[in-house]
């Protein structure tokens, strides 16, 4: 056994309807006077509860989709306007990339408040759009140096967003499987990851309000996140960075509609990532587990529902192929991956 692994460095407070003491602890721990609370409207009131304690010097709730290059740049003026000197983000994945955007700039630390199963809080992965082009990187200034997570704050999270949320969150386990940099400690916790995923999400969807459920899959989606900032994006990653590019699809949802569909063309190349997610899924096979699972959840389907036209498979095929990770247990071809891509498509049973 041989291979080099980064562990990246950061806190992690877990600890339900503990949000606002442990902000103040880890703003506390930076010696930080002059926060930035970066929060979408729709999480303006939360973001008031949860940071009431902290020395806040400017309110940000300015926040959009995949970090429009303009939304950081106001984001940055105001960081500099204020001489802030800590960021406190509180959301999802959107709301992440923001305060990654600012630190990117300024060096400034993160304490991030997650809401959502989408896991960016514990990557150093950073993503701007420009143009319609999302661009992404890694750097590590733009990793939280700590997490502050409490699921109490994910009751309010619909079904149906947590469904597509924890599948991408289950994704970022099984395509760390086999990733570029995969190594046996990221296989270790991705198998925890998706057996905390396997037992969370469907008590999330049974009892939306159940914090047993929220709190098994939000562990899970921090390992996962966890794995995906080790192993780096494998196939599926590239799938659906496509995806999301081309046609702007709602992240988590094409994220739940694709795994399935990698999962069955890479599972009979790779037995040992098969066993492993069986396994962690409770399942006979890693396909079935999943399917299984899928069923339980009622999950997405079809990128046409999400917005995708057919004429784009071709287009999006070719694209794919030029991105495919080295290293992919199954061979991809134009003609296979064309095949892939039209029965995400319209729904179809992964082929
Ligand atoms: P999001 O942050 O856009 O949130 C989706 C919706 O959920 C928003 O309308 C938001 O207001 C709502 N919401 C969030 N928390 C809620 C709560 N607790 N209750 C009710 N509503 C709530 O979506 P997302 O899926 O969390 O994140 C997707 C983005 O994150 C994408 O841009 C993706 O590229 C990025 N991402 C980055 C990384 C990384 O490592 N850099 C990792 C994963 C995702």
């Amino acid at each position: 056994m041989r291979f080099d692994h980064d562990t990246l460095a950061q806190r992690v407070r877990f600890a339900s309807a503990s949000a606002a003491q442990n902000l103040v602890a880890e703003i506390k721990e930076l010696g930080a006077g002059r926060v930035m609370v970066i929060a979408g409207e729709a999480e303006r009131e939360l973001s008031h509860r949860v940071a009431a304690q902290l020395p806040v010097v400017h309110w940000h709730h300015e926040v959009a989709m995949h970090v429009p290059v303009e939304v950081a740049e106001r984001a940055r003026e105001q960081a500099a306007a204020h001489r802030v000197d800590a960021l406190v983000c509180i959301g999802g994945g959107s709301t992440t990339g923001l305060a990654k955007a600012v630190a990117l700039t300024t060096g400034l630390p993160i304490v991030a408040v997650p809401t959502t199963y989408a896991g960016s809080e514990a990557t150093n992965v950073w993503g701007l759009t420009e143009h319609a082009r999302k661009t992404t990187g890694t750097d590590p200034r733009v990793l939280p140096r700590a997490i502050v997570y409490d699921a109490t704050l994910m009751l309010t999270l619909p079904v149906d967003l947590s469904v597509a949320s924890g599948l991408n969150a289950l994704a970022h386990c099984v395509d760390s499987m086999w990733a570029p940099r995969a190594d046996p400690i990221d296989r270790a916790l991705a198998g925890e990851g998706i057996r905390a995923l396997r037992i969370g999400l469907p008590l999330v969807a049974a009892e939306p309000g159940g914090l047993d459920g929220r709190e098994h899959a939000l562990y899970g989606a921090y390992l996962s996140a966890v794995v995906f900032a080790s192993a780096g994006s494998g196939l599926h990653h590239k799938v659906c960075h496509v995806l999301g590019g081309m046609f702007d699809l709602p992240h988590a949802q094409t994220h739940a509609v694709v795994l399935p569909h990698v999962l069955a063309f890479n599972a009979p190349a790779a037995p040992d990532a098969e066993r492993r997610i069986a396994a962690a899924l409770d399942a006979d096979s890693a396909t079935g587990g999943l399917a299984r699972l899928r069923t339980e959840l009622d999950a997405p389907r079809a990128l046409r529902d999400h917005g995708m036209p057919e004429s784009g498979i071709v287009p999006a095929a070719e694209a794919i192929l030029a991105v495919v990770p080295p290293g992919n247990p199954a061979p991809v071809t134009l003609d296979n991956i064309t095949g892939l891509l039209h029965a995400a498509w319209e729904g179809a049973e992964p082929r």
